[in-house]
């Protein structure tokens, strides 16, 4: 399919269960005390439905020159090798994403690295081998090198039929709210960013990278609560190598739970960053994570070649017509980026990084483990 809002073949499979309290955080819709109540002679009708979707998410895919020469083929580019080690924690979630943070304009506009990067559309070809469903494309890069590189990557992603989100083809693209259907729970998928490090969007062309503007996502945020289940933002926000998020990112997020996100996943500090729940004055809670860190690039040090795989089950439960969405089990794989004298890149699970490779290695599991739980003690971070 090449729209970019599909539904899944197959059918929504209801589990009809007894009502059951799941812990932790929550989002309710309690039906008012002073509803009246259903008879007792009427047929029984109280069955809960619920619904059930797993989810992940990575952070930044950012392709040096190193990491396409490293996949450089006779007849082209091949990178499904660097994600086979972490393929299986992808393609077993129901949706996954990730964030393109370098175009993927391919050959024909030349390759480049930083500060400007392009990167070879195979790429893209490995996201989708390697099990991604979404692919996040606002970016402090994403005009780098300009409208083309742009279209070519959505191009390209859009015949691979990968969603794309946060950069678009056209006006008209970008007011399509991205949503999918899974397990009968509708997601929406928004995406912004703070900023194009300085190259100005193309005048009348703003439907090429969608920016941080609170209105703006206030008003998408809250049409897409009416067309979808859960609301999913990703944001590229917040100061690069820096461990913890700052007030701003703290500010956004919040401004986006507030107008409805339930799951915002945050990118750009190239370093992980903790999670949280934010509670809205609607009393319902929104799982947040400040920085993914990087999932493939080549910088160096332990914080800067660590990434993860954020996982998490979003539950819709539907009983008398009010329908309640859970996010549970948030579930957190770090990851290290495994390379040799900047050749032989491969994402594996962070208890499999060399040890030759990792600074302090005996200690910085438990390291990493305890910044990510620092403020949801019941994150459970996969150690082995
Ligand atoms: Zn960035």
């Amino acid at each position: 399919m090449t729209g970019c809002s599909w539904r899944e073949e197959d059918a929504p499979k209801p589990q009809t269960q007894p009502e059951e309290t799941i812990q932790p955080p929550q989002q309710t819709v309690e039906p008012s005390p002073s509803l009246p109540q259903r008879s007792p002679n009427l047929p029984q009708r109280d069955e809960v439905q619920t619904y059930e979707a797993s989810l992940a998410a990575v952070g930044d895919v950012l392709i040096h020159s190193s990491v396409y020469k490293d996949a450089k083929t006779e007849d082209g580019y091949d990178f499904k090798g660097m994600f086979e080690r972490v393929k299986p924690y992808i393609e077993s979630a129901d949706l996954a994403m990730a964030n393109q943070e370098s175009m993927l304009g391919g050959v024909e506009l030349g390759l480049s690295d930083y500060p400007r990067f392009n990167g070879p559309t195979e790429v893209g070809d490995a996201l989708k081998d390697a099990g991604f469903d979404i692919i996040n494309l606002a970016n402090n890069h994403t005009l780098d090198r300009g409208e083309e590189a742009v279209t070519n990557t959505i191009r390209h992603l859009d015949k691979l039929g990968l969603i794309y989100t946060g950069a678009y083809l056209s006006a008209e693209d970008q007011k399509r709210l991205r949503t999918v259907e899974k397990n009968g729970i509708t997601f929406a998928f928004v995406s912004y960013t703070f900023g194009t490090n300085g190259i100005p969007v193309p005048a009348g062309k703003p439907y090429l990278v969608n920016l941080i503007e609170e209105e703006k996502i206030k008003s998408e945020i809250s049409e897409a609560r009416t067309q979808a289940d859960v609301v999913v933002m990703n944001v590229h926000f917040g100061q690069e190598y820096v461990n913890m998020p700052n007030r701003e990112q703290k500010d956004v997020a919040k401004m986006a739970a507030e107008a409805g996100a339930d799951i915002i996943i945050g990118h750009h500090p190239h370093v992980l960053q903790p999670m949280e729940w934010i509670e809205t004055s609607r009393g319902n809670q929104s799982l947040v994570i400040y920085s993914l860190g990087n999932f493939l690039a080549a910088q160096e040090g332990n914080r800067n070649r660590t990434g993860g795989i954020l996982q998490m089950q979003v539950v819709k439960t539907v009983k008398q017509g009010n329908v309640t969405i859970q996010v549970q089990k948030p579930a957190f794989i770090p990851t290290w980026i495994s390379m040799t004298n900047w050749r032989k890149y491969k994402i594996v699970p962070l208890w499999e990084a060399p040890v030759n490779q990792v600074s302090n290695a005996g200690t910085y599991m438990p390291e990493i483990a305890k910044h990510m739980k620092q403020w949801m003690p019941e994150l459970q971070v996969m150690t082995k």
